[in-house]
């Protein structure tokens, strides 16, 4: 089986998993403490977690805060839920390629809702004019259909400007490219090669949130209940180990990427070449029947669009917004690769899928 679906989610790194081991059993069998504790298992547990926290933390920008939260949506509900303006019953912008984190959030709120239009590129206009009413602006930094990066210190200039707060969803970008600055930013371990169940939301110095989530005031308040060290940890050592390896994961991508271009060649690319994360390959083929496809390479796990969308059976959000049209939208796949793949692997995934789509007359 080859693994080509980064973008749901990525191979746990063995350093990760090692640093979680120590503190689901741990070789002096203190490892299960209770990091709100005061005696001693429970501030080995804390400290564990205070040091994943100053790991999260370096790859953010400097002056903020990390609260750990249970996942990227959790982090992205205690932004967009939690902020003032949003309380106060102000608008609330977001891209039209949103995750549905931050779309079906803004969207269940009583509050106004206006999509800002990304262009054929996927790209978001920094400078296009916010309603008047907006509180919240909400543009990720690289989207999970199609890798685009958003001109996010431009957007942020612009939603300053409007007396407006920005959200980055960054859960695509962290690890892999420095973090936009904002004034909230979430992130999920599960992408950047770290356990699934645990993601941060990190908040810039100043600014303060309502919890969404209260009984015993963990995480300042901000999110109460009993962290788990196993995952704090996980989480840390993935983030260490992203940011040391930052260029030579990029390298190693980029590689993949330009061997790819090659190798998929008679394929249209969804999406800005240049303005995008190279691990990310979002392609269509006039007439491919994507579900015909995905049954006959299934060796090769790719998806039809986002994991989350892919099964519902609706053309997705993100390519109908860059302007294809439903068929083209149900004519595109998603491969996304990473650390971890090989070359090799690429090269045998690309000659079954266009093997697969020959057999279809393409
Ligand atoms: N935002 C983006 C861009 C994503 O790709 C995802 C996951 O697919 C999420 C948010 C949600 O992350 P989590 O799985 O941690 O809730």
């Amino acid at each position: 089986m080859i693994y080509l679906d980064y973008q749901a989610t990525t191979p746990l790194a063995p350093e990760a998993r090692d640093a979680m081991l120590r503190w689901l059993d741990g070789p002096d069998g203190v490892g299960f403490g209770n990091p709100h504790s005061p005696h001693r298992y429970g501030r080995q547990a804390a400290a564990a977690v205070e040091l994943a926290r100053d790991r999260v933390a370096a790859l953010f920008p400097p002056g903020g805060t990390v609260i750990f939260t249970s996942c990227a949506t959790e982090a992205i509900n205690l932004a967009i839920r939690g902020c003032k303006p949003v309380r106060a019953g102000r608008g609330i912008a977001a891209s039209a390629i949103e995750h549905a984190a931050v779309w079906d959030t803004a969207e269940a709120l009583p509050n106004a809702f206006h999509p800002i239009a990304v262009d054929r590129e996927g790209l978001v206009d920094p400078a296009a004019e916010l309603p008047a009413d907006v509180g919240l602006v909400a543009v990720m930094q690289v989207n999970n259909e199609i890798g685009t990066i958003q001109p996010v210190a431009e957007i942020a200039r612009t939603a300053k400007a409007a007396g407006a707060l920005l959200l980055c969803d960054a859960v695509q970008a962290a690890g892999r490219i420095p973090i936009a600055m904002a004034d909230m930013i979430a992130i999920s371990a599960h992408k950047l090669h770290g356990p699934k169940g645990i993601g941060a939301l990190w908040v810039r110095d100043g600014l303060t949130l309502e919890p969404l989530i209260t009984g015993g005031g963990q995480e300042g308040g901000l999110r109460s209940g009993t962290l788990s060290p196993a995952l704090c940890a996980g989480f840390g050592a993935a983030a260490k180990l992203a940011a040391e390896r930052m260029e030579p994961d990029a390298a190693h991508i980029e590689a993949l990427w330009t061997r790819a271009r090659d190798l998929f060649d008679g394929w249209t690319l969804n999406g800005s070449e240049t303005a995008r994360w190279h691990g990310n390959l979002n392609l269509r083929q006039e007439g491919l029947d994507v579900a015909r496809l995905l049954s006959d390479v299934r060796d090769v796990a790719i998806s039809a669009g986002s994991a989350c969308a892919s099964g519902s059976g609706k053309p997705s959000r993100v390519l109908q917004a860059i302007g294809l049209s439903d068929k083209m939208a149900k004519n595109s796949i998603r491969i996304g690769f990473g650390r971890y793949t090989g070359m090799d692997d690429l090269e045998l995934a690309a000659a079954a899928i266009n093997a697969a789509a020959r057999t279809q007359g393409l």
